[in-house]
């Protein structure tokens, strides 16, 4: 083959017409091929985008032997003119002059064959479903929205700051653990009283997986003003719902100097933002997964962009629901912790709109929220979304050193771990806030997609951790 450079299918299409009259070079994996005996069509794609660029073969020119490999799946790489297209739906097509085949994929063996799959069946494929136009597209969707995230807050000033996925603290707060151990679990070492010795553990203390990194993140924005975190985090809770995934990816900024409604207006155009940079840099992916799979997506994504949540307080939505006359499953009362149900009467069906529901009950909040004047509610903030829920958590912190050790003690929390995060309080302290956004939610509501596990490409989740 001739020695020229390839393109990308999504440059040819996007910026193609310049080059027809051309020979240019593509390679891709093969979605379909069809045709007669004079001529085959087949449907190229790369990954750079949901389309498929046509390569016309002239039966003149290859045999059938030639195309023979050439199935659903296969990996190809073909030289030839780039032409303006004759057929409807594409701007240019290539006829091919040269073709390499890299790698066949047999009709038998190969399970993505042209048909379309459920997202259960993929779910059990996901180390082929990347090459999927759904999981193509999500998965473009994902990118997009993790460099908005860091777009977002580089422009605002804010410090991108890692904190630890390895911890030793129990006492997070935020739901059950992952140990981390290198002891022999079959016949760890014992202390005299019978209990598992840590001490000769790895870290030489027992250590987990992090299920947040808002304390550590605290600790960054009491120096450098404003951090975030965007990591992995890790919970082992036997939720087995369509939100909850064993592994997510959690974006949690932490403000010093912002109070609650400061915290509040910041996650909102967190959010705005992230939708509109996806609407406006994953166009094609969205259009395809409003028409495959939920025609009001992109109607959807519009009307949050464009209008305000709503913010009301925990006792204001208790009492909507419980005047709203609508029977839950779990009963409504001041001082319950609300259930997706109820979050989502008061988004989909109440108000119609995105809420941030602020000062909750203390009861069922974290000890580092700061507690109001009236002694019982503290500043939290939940965002709630059409369709997923709970999408943001957050609150304004504690900042009092005396209140805050209250709390820990009340709850019992053992303050031997907790010492370096008090001295955020002991030294210097500050009004702050922060929230956290659960990544794979946002996708969720971008996507459109209905269940957690299909906008992560390896999902873990109870009894699994394939791939
Ligand atoms: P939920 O009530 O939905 O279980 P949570 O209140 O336990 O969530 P937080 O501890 O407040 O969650 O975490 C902050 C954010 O992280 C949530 O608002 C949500 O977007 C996301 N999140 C929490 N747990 C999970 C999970 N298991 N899988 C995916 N995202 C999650
Ligand atoms: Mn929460």
């Amino acid at each position: 083959m001739e020695d020229i450079k390839r393109i990308r299918i999504v440059d040819l299409l996007n910026d193609g017409e310049s080059l027809v009259g051309k020979k240019v070079d593509v390679k891709g994996w093969v979605r379909t091929r069809r045709g007669n005996k004079n001529v085959q069509f087949v449907a190229l794609n790369d990954g750079s985008t949901i389309k498929n660029l046509q390569i016309v073969f002239d039966l003149a020119n290859f045999s059938e032997e030639d195309l023979k490999p050439i199935t659903t799946g296969a990996s190809i790489h073909v030289q030839g003119e780039l032409v303006a297209s004759q057929g409807k739906g594409q701007s240019v097509e290539i006829l091919a002059q040269e073709l390499e085949i890299y790698g066949t994929a047999s009709v038998e063996d190969y399970p993505l064959q042209k048909k379309g799959h459920t997202l259960e069946f993929l779910r059990e494929k996901a180390h082929l479903r990347p090459r999927t136009n759904t999981f193509g597209a999500v998965l473009r969707i994902r990118h997009a929205l993790a460099f908005a995230v860091h777009k977002f807050f580089n422009d605002k000033g804010f410090y991108y700051f890692h904190t630890p996925l390895i911890t030793a603290s129990d006492c997070e707060g935020a739901g059950a653990m992952f140990q981390v151990t290198t002891l022999d679990v079959e016949n760890p070492p014992r202390t005299e009283d019978g209990n598992v010795d840590y001490s000769q553990d790895f870290f030489g203390k027992h250590a987990s997986l992090t299920v947040s990194g808002q304390l550590e993140g605290e600790l960054g924005a009491t120096a450098l003003g404003c951090i975030y975190t965007f990591g992995p985090t890790f919970r082992a809770e036997n939720s087995n719902t369509p939100r909850h995934l064993s592994e997510f990816w959690m974006i949690e900024p932490e403000m010093s100097f912002y109070e609650i409604a400061d915290n509040m207006d910041l996650a909102e155009e967190f959010i705005k933002y992230c939708i509109k940079y996806a609407l406006e840099h994953c166009a094609d992916d969205i259009q395809f997964l409003n028409d495959m799979f939920d025609k009001e997506l992109i109607e959807r994504l519009h009307f949050v962009i464009n209008n305000d949540f709503v913010r009301l307080s925990y006792t204001e939505g208790i009492k909507i629901l419980e005047e709203s006359g609508q029977k839950f499953e779990f009963p409504v009362y001041w001082g319950v912790d609300l259930a997706s149900e109820h979050e989502r009467y008061l988004v989909e069906q109440h108000f119609k709109k995105p809420v941030i529901l602020t000062d909750y009950p203390k009861e069922i909040k974290a000890f580092y929220m700061k507690l109001n004047d009236d002694g019982k509610t503290v500043r939290a903030m939940d965002v709630l979304f059409p369709k997923i829920g709970e999408i943001i958590g957050g609150s304004q912190r504690e900042e009092n050193y005396d209140k805050l050790v209250g709390r820990i003690e009340k709850l019992g929390i053992p303050m031997k771990d907790m010492w370096w995060y008090l001295d955020t309080r002991r030294f210097g302290t500050v009004p702050h806030s922060g929230f956290g956004l659960g990544f794979e939610r946002l996708i969720l509501f971008v996507t459109g997609m209905q269940n957690i596990r299909d906008v992560i490409p390896f999902p873990r989740y109870p009894k699994n951790c394939e791939f």
